[in-house]
């Protein structure tokens, strides 16, 4: 029987995205988009969006100032290379006007 090459790849695609999605979820990052090209897995993800406290006036607030985006290379997945795109939110203090970062639990892993 003849394997259809890229219908296998799709699929053990889909069933990495499965995965992925699943172990982000555990963590409070959500998938966004995932692709997969044959050689390698884009990922686009961010955090669930929640209540942060101000870092200088300790206020709570989950007031959205705006979104970079970082890329991570993450290595491999299944022998495929990983390319995590992080939409990184900052969030801004009502009280005090001070923005900052979102608190995140993956870039320091991959990038310190
Ligand atoms: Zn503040």
């Amino acid at each position: 029987m003849k394997v259809d090459e890229t219908t296998f790849e799709r699929k053990s695609a889909m069933l990495c995205f499965d995965f992925i999605e699943e172990i982000l979820g555990t963590q409070g990052i959500k998938l966004k988009e995932a692709k997969f090209n044959g050689k390698s897995f884009q990922i686009h993800v961010e955090m669930k969006r929640k209540e942060h406290k101000c870092p200088v006036c300790e206020k709570a607030t989950d007031w959205i100032h705006d979104y970079r985006t970082q890329r991570i290379k993450a290595g491999e997945a299944n022998g495929y290379l990983l390319n995590i795109y992080y939409r990184k939110r900052r969030y801004k203090c009502q009280e005090c006007g001070k923005q900052f970062y979102e608190e995140n639990s993956f870039v320091g892993r991959y990038n310190e």
